[in-house]
């Protein structure tokens, strides 16, 4: 099967490999091994050792963002989130929830924030002293870039908090040219092509130093992940963790080092999507996002209008023909995703759109363009 979801991803046999193992977590074999992971990660970040840490806490991606939000963000205190997606208004409500006072920063969803827009909201909200934003908004495929908006809520003097989910490892990030950066989060199925079951947060060592106590849980403290390593070494655990999706990350590292790290990545995935992007077009398809704005991780079209169009029937005759989609959309308006990323290639696109040229000539949906 063929999945051209955002993750989890299709991954390599080698890495799905690492999960027929029974492991124990402390014993001193995996505790080396996991604490050799750990320098890897915060390299990957372009973290520098000694001034950034990794901290692998278990579990999902909205765990992560919200352990990120609850360890750097004071209970009660002011957060500025940049809410122009579908997974933004999640990140929103995790903060809402959490006890955090969320200022959203809405924008369209077919475009970056501008910085424009992003530097007045600072300049309006001086009691603001975090910006939480989705870098790769995996709901329709735009990127808003840390590298941009950086500089502002830098220049501003504010604090800023990474949902680097979707496109961590494939578009480029350092940490280290980033000193108004708390914290960037990420998992272990996206870009990175391992199995789901970890979320990883890099952080500055003197923000973690500055934000002991004020997470309001213990499970998801990073400051609590970082000490425990202090005092009880780099490859202890607090509780049971997913053991071997985290052998199954080291092992996804290692591909991922030796196809070229994140340039290589950033190449294949954006040649899957110009093959993706380009094909759905000579399908009769209309983008959700212009050219220029589209990130390199999802391509999103409308769907049609055509009366004998059916999003659902489409994903099962799809997977009968073995490319497995996303049957629900985030967007405003009716939309489909197709993922670009995971151990794929533009012959596995080609595949992928031979297979919806089929399908659609079978349900008879003729038309596919929409007035957007
Ligand atoms: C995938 C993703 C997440 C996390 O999703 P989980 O289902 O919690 O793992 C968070 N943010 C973005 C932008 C994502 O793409």
């Amino acid at each position: 099967m063929l999945l051209l979801i955002p993750g989890p991803v299709q991954t390599r046999p080698e890495v799905r490999a690492c999960m027929a193992e029974d492991i124990a977590p402390w014993d001193e074999d995996f505790r080396a091994e996991y604490a050799a992971m750990r320098p890897r990660i915060v390299k990957i970040a372009g973290g520098v050792e000694g001034r950034h840490v990794s901290l692998p806490l278990p579990g999902c991606g909205h765990m992560i963002i919200e352990s990120a939000i609850r360890t750097f963000v004071p209970a009660g205190a002011k957060l500025l989130v940049v809410r122009n997606g579908g997974y933004a208004e999640r990140l929103a409500r995790l903060a809402e929830t959490a006890g955090r006072v969320v200022v959203a920063l809405d924008g369209p969803d077919h475009e970056p924030m501008a910085p424009e827009r992003l530097a007045r909201a600072l300049a309006e909200n001086p009691d603001c002293g975090h910006v939480a934003l989705v870098v790769s908004e995996t709901g329709t495929g735009i990127v808003n870039d840390p590298n941009i908006l950086g500089p502002v809520i830098a220049a501003a003097g504010r604090r800023m908090i990474c949902d680097a989910v979707s496109g961590f490892g494939a578009l480029p990030f350092s940490i280290d040219a980033h000193p108004e950066c708390d914290v960037v989060v990420f998992t272990s199925n996206k870009c990175l092509e391992g199995l789901p079951g970890f979320g990883f947060a890099v952080a500055p060592i003197a923000r973690l130093e500055a934000c002991r106590g004020q997470a309001g849980s213990w499970v998801m403290d990073l400051v609590d992940v970082y000490d425990h390593a202090l005092k009880n070494g780099w490859g202890s655990f607090r509780f049971t963790p997913a053991v071997q999706a985290l052998r199954a990350f080291g092992k996804a590292m290692e591909i991922y080092e030796a196809e070229g790290g994140q340039p290589a990545r950033f190449a294949r995935y954006s040649r899957n999507r110009d093959v993706m992007y380009a094909g759905l077009q000579a399908l009769g398809f209309t983008p959700y996002v212009a050219p220029e704005h589209q990130g390199p991780i999802i391509v999103n079209v409308y769907q049609p209008v055509d009366p004998n169009w059916n999003l659902e029937t489409f994903q099962r005759m799809m997977k009968a023909r073995g490319v497995i989609l996303s049957d629900f959309s985030s967007t405003k308006k009716p939309s489909m995703r197709f993922g670009c990323i995971g151990a794929i290639g533009e012959e596995d696109i080609r595949f992928a759109l031979k297979q919806a040229e089929a399908v659609l000539q079978e349900m008879g949906v003729g038309q596919r363009a929409v007035a957007a």
